[in-house]
C-alpha cells in the first residue's frame, strides 16, 4: 500500500457503514465515516433481536464499536451529512456539513442534569413512542457515548438550568455548523434505509389507531430499552396483548405503494411473534399473509413456529382495519383466499410489516449514480470509485449486509490501488 493513499469515504454509520469500515481500517486504510444520527449503528441497533438466533443485535454492535476504538485509522463524523462530491475515481473531494450537538467531549453529561430539566422532544429511537428531556442521551449504547441538546425543544429557563448545571465547558449553546472538506480515493454508499410511511395506508389505519402499530415500533416495544422496559403492550391503554395480529405486505408487493418484495418483514413477523408468546404463554397471535417468504435455513424457524398451537397462519391480504370507539379494539376484514371465506376478526393490536424503503429514495447522494425506480443504487451499475452497500443496493436482512458491506470495502480498496 502506497503511504500517501487517500482515505476511502464512507457515507452512513448504520452496520453496513460500520462493518465496511472496519473491515477497510483494519486492513491498512484510512476511513472517513460519516453519519446523520447523533450515533452510529443505524436500524439494526434499534432492534430487540435477531432472528434466527433471537440474540440482541448489542453483542455485534459492541464488537464492531471496539473494532472502532481500536483502529485510530477511522475518523467519525456524527450528526453529518456529505453535502456535495466532485472528481473521480481516486480523487474525489466531498463536502460535510456538521450539526452542532451542542454538547462538547464525551461523558461531560449525566442523567441527574437531565433530570432537572423539565423541556421534552420526542423519542425518534423508540419511533416516537416516549418522550425524552431536551438534553438526552439518544440510548444506553449509544457511539460516541455523548449527549445531544435539542436546543429547539429547549424552554428559557430550562437553558439557564443547564448552563448553570452543567460542567464548565461541557455546553456549547453558541455552537453551529461546521463545514468539513475532505479529499479521499474511494466512496461507499451504505445510507440504508427507512420504513414506508404507514401514513399512506388508511384502510390499515395506519397512523390513525394507537393500537395498530408498525414492525420497526415493535422492536422497541419489545426491547429493555424501549418506552415500556419491554412489556409489550397496548399503546392505548397500557393493557397486556393477548390477541395480536401481523398483516404481512403492509404496503409492499402493491403497485399502489412498493411493488418489490423488502425480504425481511415475514421473519420479522415470525420473530416477534416469538416475542409475544414469550411473554405471554396465553396469547393468541395471527398472521395474515400473501405468501411467507423465509429464505434458505430460515425456513425452519418457519416450520418451528408452525408447531405453537397459539399461532395461526391465514393466507389473505387484508382489505380494512376499523376501530371500536369504546374498546380501541381492532377489526380486520380479509378473505381467507384458501377457504375463500369473508373473515370479520377482533384483535387488541394490529403490527404492520412495513417494507423497507432506501433513504436514496428521498435524498440522492450529490453525485451523478443509477438508482432504480424505487430509488435504490443499481448496483450492476457502479459508477468506478462509489460502491453501495447492503440496504442502498436492496432490501436484505443483517447477514447479507455485514457480506455486502464487506465486498464493497475490497472494491474501494481495488480502487485505491489501482495502477500499482
Ligand atoms: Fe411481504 Fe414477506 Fe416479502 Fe415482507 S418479506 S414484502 S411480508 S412477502
Amino acid at each position: 500500500m502506497k503511504a500517501d493513499v487517500k482515505p476511502i469515504l464512507v457515507i452512513g454509520g448504520g452496520i453496513a457503514g460500520m462493518t465496511a469500515a472496519v473491515e477497510a481500517a483494519e486492513v491498512g486504510y484510512r476511513v472517513i465515516l460519516v453519519e446523520k444520527e447523533a450515533y452510529l449503528g443505524g436500524r439494526v441497533v434499534r432492534m430487540n433481536r435477531y432472528f434466527p438466533k433471537m440474540c440482541p443485535p448489542t453483542c455485534g454492535f459492541e464488537i464492531n464499536v471496539r473494532r472502532i476504538k481500536q483502529n485510530p485509522r477511522i475518523t467519525i463524523h456524527t450528526m453529518a451529512t456529505v453535502e456535495e462530491i466532485t472528481g473521480e475515481a481516486g480523487d474525489f473531494k466531498a463536502k460535510i456539513l456538521k450539526k452542532p450537538r451542542y454538547v462538547t467531549g464525551e461523558y461531560a453529561i449525566d442523567e441527574s442534569m437531565t433530570e432537572k430539566l423539565t423541556s421534552e422532544r420526542a423519542d425518534d429511537f423508540n419511533y416516537g413512542m416516549n418522550q425524552t428531556k431536551a438534553l438526552y442521551s439518544p440510548h444506553d449504547m449509544a457511539y460516541p457515548p455523548a449527549y445531544v441538546l435539542d436546543k429547539e425543544a429547549l424552554s428559557e429557563t430550562d437553558t439557564s438550568t443547564i448552563t448553570k448545571t452543567c460542567p464548565d465547558g461541557a455546553l456549547d449553546l453558541n455552537m453551529t455548523e461546521e463545514k468539513i472538506n475532505i479529499k479521499v480515493g474511494a466512496i461507499i454508499v451504505a445510507t440504508g434505509w427507512q420504513p414506508y410511511d404507514v401514513a399512506r395506508l388508511d384502510n390499515l389505519g395506519g397512523g390513525q389507531f394507537p393500537n395498530v402499530i408498525t414492525n420497526v415500533m415493535m422492536e422497541r416495544l419489545a426491547a429493555k430499552g424501549g418506552p415500556t422496559g419491554g412489556e409489550i403492550v397496548r399503546p392505548s391503554d397500557g393493557k397486556k396483548v393477548e390477541n395480536i395480529a401481523f398483516v404481512q405486505c403492509a404496503g409492499s408487493r402493491d403497485e399502489n405503494h412498493l411493488p418489490y418484495c423488502s425480504a425481511v418483514c415475514c421473519m420479522a413477523s415470525l420473530k416477534q411473534a416469538r416475542y409475544i408468546r414469550e411473554q405471554n404463554e396465553n396469547a393468541k397471535v395471527t398472521i395474515f399473509y400473501i405468501d411467507i417468504r423465509t429464505i434458505g435455513s430460515l425456513e425452519k424457524f418457519y416450520y418451528d413456529m408452525l408447531e405453537d398451537q397459539n399461532v395461526s397462519l391465514i393466507k389473505g391480504k387484508v382489505a380494512q382495519i376499523n376501530q371500536e370507539p369504546e374498546s380501541n379494539d381492532l377489526i380486520l376484514d380479509v378473505e381467507d383466499t384458501l377457504s375463500r371465506e369473508n373473515l370479520h376478526q377482533k384483535f387488541d393490536m394490529v403490527v404492520l410489516a412495513t417494507g423497507m424503503v432506501p433513504n436514496t429514495a428521498d435524498v440522492k447522494i450529490p453525485f451523478e449514480l443509477n438508482y432504480d425506480d424505487y430509488g435504490f443504487i443499481d448496483g450492476a451499475t457502479d459508477i468506478d470509485g462509489i460502491y453501495a452497500a447492503g440496504c442502498a443496493k436492496h432490501p436484505c436482512d443483517v447477514s447479507r449486509v455485514t457480506k455486502d458491506s464487506t465486498a464493497a470495502a475490497l472494491k474501494a480498496i481495488q480502487c485505491l490501488n489501482r495502477g500499482e
